[in-house]
Parts: structure tokens; C-alpha cells; sequence
């Protein structure tokens, strides 16, 4: 996975083609990732004691990585990872601009 938690990811396919949201988490397991704001499914959860209310909970639903491209804060564009190992660990480099991610 090229995606981590806090990237800008840009949602290329799906309901919310074409926006774009920080990553809150990631599932490398069944590669799909939720994203702040986006593809939100709304649930009720019923009150547990008399008097109290019903919440209305807003969860952002995983989205598959295929759907969506990482955004880089270099240069702002929706790009494909480039990957460099280096002897400090494996690096990303943006596509576009080349820079370390
Ligand atoms: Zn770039």
C-alpha cells in the first residue's frame, strides 16, 4: 500500500468521483481505506435507557484503493508513487514533481 493515514487521496471512481479527503484510516489487509467526509453512511443507534435519545452516527465507509489516488503536497496533483529504497527505508516520490512524499 503507496497510501497512508493523513494523505489527501483524490476519489477517482464510485459517488464521490472527484473529491478528495484526508485518509482517517487504512485496512492494507482488504486494501480499502476511509476518508474524512467521504463516501459517509448514515446509522441510528437506539436508545439504551428510557428518555434518552437515538444518535445519529455519520461513519465515512472504507473505499477501495483502486478508487482513489494520492494527492501530493508538493504539487497538488493527483499522482501515481513512485518508490525509492534507500538505505533510511523505502521512499515515495511523486510522479509529477519528483519529490520525496
Ligand atoms: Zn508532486
Amino acid at each position: 500500500m503507496s497510501i497512508k493515514k493523513d494523505d489527501i487521496v483524490k476519489v477517482l471512481a464510485g459517488k464521490e468521483k472527484g473529491k478528495s479527503g484526508k485518509v482517517l484510516e487504512v485496512f492494507p489487509t482488504d486494501r480499502r481505506l476511509s476518508v474524512e467526509g467521504l463516501n459517509i453512511h448514515v446509522r441510528f443507534s437506539r436508545p439504551k435507557k428510557q428518555g434518552e435519545k437515538g444518535q445519529r452516527l455519520e461513519l465515512p465507509a472504507p473505499l477501495n484503493v483502486s478508487k482513489v489516488m494520492l494527492v501530493c503536497p508538493n504539487c497538488g496533483q493527483a499522482t501515481r508513487v513512485g518508490h525509492e529504497i534507500t538505505p533510511q527505508g523505502n521512499l515515495r516520490k511523486c510522479k509529477h514533481c519528483g519529490k520525496v512524499m
